[in-house]
């Protein structure tokens, strides 16, 4: 039994001491909470956790051009088209499965009346159109500058304007003022009132085209995958170019082989850290406490019923299995709050534990962090539809559509990284006219959300690379490509 227990403790030491970390982090967490620390203490013990993101930010970049390039180019024209229209239509239809999970849940637990605001009155205005985060997740597929999408994306800016008389104050209209008094029975004047009748200046919404801080994941992933797909159709004339991309891919998972030595122990920081953060749990649960609970059933069955069913009735392989192979990486997930940051840990525990072949991996895995977040699209639909119920907004079947497609495409234009659902949660409430300030009654739990929704964006990827392998199977046995050719491939 000693030398089972030795097997299975060096075959997993890696996953046991993952999970181990995200307990010892929750303790510490609410431990030291009691100990009250100042937010100057909280940065500095926080610092061994940015260190790990920092770690995996830095792999991204390399990991997505290689793998996009080099996977591409080493299928034949017919195999990638066909792994990519199979792998895009799976990513859209699980995700829009994934919306209406959300939408059933919300409807049937009705999270909002635990949180209805007394007034019917919506506490601000839209300030954005839909149009435009939607104009931004077109202008981020089509980066103008390479080097500038590495570290920056597009996001319209909306600023208010103040339209102010364009008149000499000496010309502008005279203040008009309704002045009244309350006298009593004798006669004595005990009240005035004076309302001013002159209009406010009228504040007005501008959007400009704008750019802020982040990798432009998109945009690189398409510049990546039109180039692989050109360097395929090249032949040997773009093998040297091929060599190179997988070369450079495999020295990557060199690094990140090396790197997961350090995530246990920066896990712990990072999870304790963000306890450390949190606003007082018992008066964000009163109010919250039904929504969080909406998503996350929603998520569990979501993530934990219908994904694996699907990879059951497709590859008539035990789900089960596939998961645990996978484990580790759905803990960096529930850790970093991000599927892009998780991607190198995803590909290691795709190729090493569940033998997924590699080109699959390289095509399917970049493309899921970036556009298939099927916790994401989820959220989305219960946090607009919350956001409806407690505003006693009733929304009917054409906007519930609305909700279901705008969320959807929210999904696809948030980035893996932590809380972009957030971000682009603006496209749903504004395809149904729901005040786009109100996200502001969600953000108290939304850093708890966020890491299970990204724990299920990481999940349907891989299971998507699983079902991609088992479906394409007989073109990847034909196609051996250039893959086999080059020294670099082990
Ligand atoms: N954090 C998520 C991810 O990286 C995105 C989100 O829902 O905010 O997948």
């Amino acid at each position: 039994i000693l030398a089972r227990g030795r097997d299975v403790c060096r075959r997993n030491g890696l996953l046991i001491l993952s999970v181990l970390s995200v307990t010892v982090g929750c303790l510490l967490g609410f431990f030291l909470r009691t100990r009250h620390l100042s937010p100057q203490e909280i940065s500095y013990f926080q610092f061994p956790g940015e260190l790990l993101m920092r770690m995996l930010k830095m792999l991204i970049l390399p990991l997505v051009v290689s793998s996009l390039m080099s996977g591409l180019a080493s299928l034949d024209a017919k195999t990638s088209s066909r792994l990519g229209i199979l792998t895009v239509a799976y990513y859209l239809w699980t995700t829009f499965v994934a919306v209406i999970v959300g939408i059933v849940m919300v409807s049937i637990i009705h999270p909002g009346r635990a949180a209805q605001k007394e007034t019917t009155e919506h506490s601000g205005k839209p300030i954005m159109s839909s149009a435009d985060p939607l104009l931004d997740l077109i202008r981020n597929m089509f980066p103008a500058n390479l080097v500038e999408a590495t570290f920056k994306q597009y996001r319209t800016k909306t600023t208010p304007v103040v339209k102010s008389p364009k008149v000499a104050p000496e010309e502008a209209p005279p203040r008009r003022m309704l002045i009244y008094g309350v006298q009593e029975e004798n006669g004595s004047r005990v009240q005035n009132f004076a309302l001013d009748l002159t209009p406010p200046p009228e504040v007005i919404y501008k959007s400009e085209p704008g750019t802020s801080d982040g990798m432009n994941v998109l945009g690189i992933v398409i510049f990546s995958a039109t180039m692989g797909i050109m360097l395929g159709r090249m032949g040997d004339s773009g093998a040297p170019l091929v060599s190179f991309c997988q070369c450079l891919n495999e020295s990557v998972m060199k690094i990140v082989a090396v790197a997961v030595w350090y995530f246990p122990f920066g896990i712990v920081f990072l999870i304790a850290g963000k306890i450390l953060e949190m606003d007082n749990p018992t008066t964000v649960g009163k109010k919250l406490g039904f929504y969080a609970a909406t998503v996350v059933c929603g998520l569990v069955v979501h993530g934990l019923f219908i994904l694996p069913l699907l990879y059951f009735f497709i590859t008539k392989k035990n789900p089960i299995v596939f998961i645990r192979g996978i484990l580790q990486a759905l803990l960096i997930a529930l850790a970093t709050s991000s599927s892009s940051a998780t991607l190198p840990i995803t590909f290691k525990c795709l190729l090493e534990n569940n033998h997924i072949d590699r080109r699959i991996a390289r095509f399917v895995l970049p493309v899921g962090a970036t556009i298939n977040m099927d916790g994401t699209a989820l959220y989305e639909a219960v946090a607009a539809i919350f956001i409806a119920q407690v505003n006693n907004y009733e929304l009917d079947f054409g906007q519930i559509i609305t909700i279901s497609i705008t969320a959807t495409a929210a999904s696809i234009g948030a980035a893996g990284i932590p809380q972009a659902g957030l971000v682009t949660m603006v496209i749903v409430l504004t395809s149904v006219g729901l005040p786009t300030d109100d996200i502001t009654l969600i953000i108290a739990v939304d850093w708890a959300l966020d890491r299970f929704r990204t724990m299920i964006n990481v999940l349907g990827d891989a299971l998507a690379a699983g079902i991609m392998a088992h479906v394409c199977r007989k073109d990847f046995a034909q196609d051996t490509g250039t893959e086999k050719l080059l020294p670099c491939e082990t």
